[in-house]
């Protein structure tokens, strides 16, 4: 089964100066478990792509499953992760973890989330900052506790919205590694939106270019060592 289907999804924006086309007859399909990334340059849609999956908003025309059932709306189970992560700076590196667990699972006991969240965070590589707030913390740790809080509740879906853009060579290539250990524990059905070729080919098993204005996904490659 696929958990992500888009199909025949187009969309423009409506602007001041007309409506924008960014989204032209795009289908893409999300097998259960793989990781899939898509790559394009700046502006061509990849971050519409991702609010279409997300409910945040509704296409023109065509749909968006999530494992089978068209989306109408905004999902707790989706798990987001940015370029920028925004995490709460009156809360505890633990406490901004949890968070999801809180809305998705209001009755599950406090040290039940807690054990939890530890759980992910030591995978990352952040044991003994769960106390420290946010901003105590470097650019590349932040980004390590912000994918632990989209996985914590266990998403049918994680989109990763250029999550690695922002941080230096050596910090980002450290990510990829912690990415690998977290899918090695939890093999979740993800979708990376990135810029960056070789980042995709590192991560991903299965790579889909976006290209043209507006844009449809132009060709898709199963990467070599991947397990599409
Ligand atoms: P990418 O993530 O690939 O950079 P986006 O999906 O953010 O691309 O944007 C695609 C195009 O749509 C860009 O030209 C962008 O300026 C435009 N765009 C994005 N969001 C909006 C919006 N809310 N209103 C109008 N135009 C938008
Ligand atoms: P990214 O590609 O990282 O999402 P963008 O700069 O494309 O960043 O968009 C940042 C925000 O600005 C988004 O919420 C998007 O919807 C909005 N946006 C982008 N382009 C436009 C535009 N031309 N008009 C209105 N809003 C826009």
């Amino acid at each position: 089964t696929n958990t992500v289907e888009i199909r025949h999804v187009t969309h423009a924006y409506r602007t001041p100066n007309g409506p924008l086309p960014v989204l032209d007859d795009l289908s893409l399909a999300i097998p259960e478990g793989a990781f899939c990334a898509v790559v394009g340059p700046s502006g061509c849609g990849k971050s519409t792509l991702t609010r279409l999956i997300a409910g945040l908003m509704k296409p023109d025309r065509g749909e968006v499953f999530l494992h089978g059932e068209a989306v109408r709306g905004p999902r707790s189970t989706v798990g987001m992760a940015f370029q920028n992560p925004v995490l709460l700076e009156w809360r505890s590196i633990l406490d901004n973890v949890i968070l999801p667990l809180e809305i998705v699972a209001p009755r599950m006991p406090r040290r039940d989330r807690v054990a939890r969240a530890r759980e992910l965070l030591a995978l990352v590589g952040l044991e003994g900052f769960e106390d420290k707030r946010p901003s105590e913390l470097s650019g590349g740790m932040r980004q390590r506790a912000s994918l632990c809080r989209a996985i914590v509740h266990k998403p049918e879906v994680l989109i990763l919205d250029e999550p690695f853009g922002a941080l230096d060579a050596f910090t980002r290539e450290d990510l990829w590694q912690t990415m690998h250990a977290l899918r090695r524990q939890e093999p979740f059905t993800t979708l990376l939106i990135t810029h960056d070729l070789r980042e995709s080919l590192f991560l991903a098993d299965e790579v889909v270019v976006l290209s043209g204005r507006p844009a449809t996904a132009q060709y898709r490659m199963a990467v070599p060592g991947g397990t599409a």
